[in-house]
């Protein structure tokens, strides 16, 4: 009892700890109200500690205590993490970096005031919507493009805006959910829309939209299956037979041909050892009136909704109502503009960051995963390098993979070293096969490896380190 007593006695009164030199540091840092709420709850918590007989934290300890506490307390709940996962359009790790240029342009735009909605030339009101807009017609061919906020956002839009109280003819192999609960038969409806399925699972041809098709036809719609795979008996037309189909269709309204892309890439994927991955150019030159594509899938860029095609229709989304709810902001300008003049340049693939992962070899992320190897054999680490297969993710080229090589660490517990390893700062997620972890550098940013290394070696209580 009377020991209990003299450590109670050795901690230190809340103003002692406030007026320490290095408190008045730890106090401008994060305000003082902030560091004299934790110093009191640090306090309690050595009370209750001395309650149940252990000694009293010295002041050095009380004040590790108390900045391990304030940063932790002061973290921004969204934070940068290391993706090692190989997944390189990760949608729970944030989709797609950006380049350096993308990353300036947003840096620069978000700092003053700058020309959103203001026609600098003639010194009046402009519109939000004439930027990127030159740069996609360019690139896609389509007489006139919208942003928006979002790709689900602008697959809604179109439809309430060109579709609401008629028919859209789908088949009832793309009546499908893209992640998220974003179903296309939902969005439908609630555009306001009546779907019409047509054809079955697996097959769909071409009779089956033209004997949909009546007065009251709005659109006939395609929605790119990003996230699964059909294979074995299975058809359906092509976008250039839709079209024909619709142009065809004989009554006096010729109904949209609509076309969902999802992903949307502007390059082609074959040259990288993938499958044929839909164009926008493609889709535009097959005749769609309409195409939608996602700013964050395969093009590379922010989180964005484009909406590309026919002038006249364009014309009558941008001024629906929908279109104000779903604005997109300046940074998100910025960061498309920039990411569509890499297109521009033809420097896509050298600067924008999905396509620099796309695109690296083999060899090179060998290289990669033996320089890891070779600093953490030398902490101890029981580290070898196998080869593997990264994916795109992110509901584009379902299926398919890029050969690479892992770095695998041997874990006899790999859960509880996952959760160590998301504990690091930055978090390092990388995937769990059986007894170890593998982590693919194809997904690392060039100055990442360091944080790698770094997590690996502070998290890791292996055997034979
Ligand atoms: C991803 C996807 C969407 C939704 O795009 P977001 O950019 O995530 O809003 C819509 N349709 C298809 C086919 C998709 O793959």
């Amino acid at each position: 009892m009377a020991e209990t007593q003299a450590e109670y006695r050795k901690l230190p009164s809340v103003d002692a700890l406030l007026h320490r030199p290095d408190v008045a540091e730890v106090m401008a840092r994060y305000g003082a109200q902030q560091v004299t709420e934790a110093i009191r709850a640090l306090l309690d918590e050595s009370r209750a500690a001395i309650q149940r007989g252990e000694r009293a934290p010295t002041q050095a300890a009380l004040l590790v205590l108390l900045d391990e506490r304030l940063q932790r307390s002061n973290q921004p709940s969204l934070r940068p993490v290391i993706n090692a996962t190989g997944v390189i359009i990760h949608t729970n790790l944030g989709r797609a970096p950006l380049s350096a240029a993308a990353r300036g342009a947003i840096a620069a735009i978000s700092a003053g005031y700058n020309n959103l909605e203001y026609d600098i030339a003639a010194g009046e009101r402009g519109s939000r919507y004439s930027h990127a807009r030159q740069l996609l017609q360019e690139l896609t061919g389509a007489e006139d493009a919208l942003v928006v906020n979002n790709n689900a956002g602008a697959v809604f839009l179109v439809l309430a805006a060109l579709c609401a109280g008629r028919e859209v003819v789908i088949s009832r192999g793309e009546l499908v959910e893209i992640g998220g609960g974003f179903r296309i038969p939902d969005v439908l409806r609630r555009s306001g829309a009546r779907l019409v399925e047509v054809g079955t699972t697996n097959r769909t041809h071409p009779r089956d939209y033209a004997d949909a098709i009546h007065s009251d036809t709005a659109a006939l719609m395609r929605v790119h299956a990003s996230n699964f795979q059909q294979i074995g008996f299975v058809s359906k037309p092509s976008l250039a037979e839709l079209v024909e189909i619709a142009k065809s269709s004989g009554g006096f309204f010729t109904p949209l041909v609509i076309d969902d892309l999802g992903s949307g890439t502007l390059i082609d994927t074959v040259p990288f050892g993938l499958s044929p991955e839909p164009t926008v150019q493609q889709s535009i030159a097959a005749g769609a009136d309409i195409v939608t594509f996602s700013g964050d899938k395969l093009l590379g860029g922010p989180q964005a909704g484009l909406v590309v095609g026919k002038a006249e229709f364009i014309d009558e989304i941008r001024r629906h109502p929908l279109t104000r709810a779903l604005r997109v902001d300046k940074l998100t300008l910025a960061a498309l503009e920039a990411t569509l003049q890499a297109y521009q340049r033809g420097k896509a693939v050298e600067e924008i960051p999905v396509w620099q992962m796309i695109s690296a070899t083999a060899d090179s992320l060998r290289v990669r995963a033996e320089s890891w190897q070779r600093r953490l054999a030398a902490a101890g680490l029981p580290v070898a390098v196998v080869p593997g297969q990264s994916t795109i993710g992110g509901g584009s080229l379902p299926g398919e993979t890029l050969p690479t090589f892992l770095l695998a660490l041997a874990a006899p517990h790999p859960d509880a070293l996952a959760a160590r390893l998301r504990q690091a700062n930055p978090p390092l997620i990388g995937r769990i096969q059986k007894d170890r972890l593998l982590f693919d550098p194809r997904t690392l940013l060039p100055d990442e490896d360091e944080g790698l290394v770094y997590a690996i070696t502070s998290s890791c209580t292996c055997p034979g380190k």
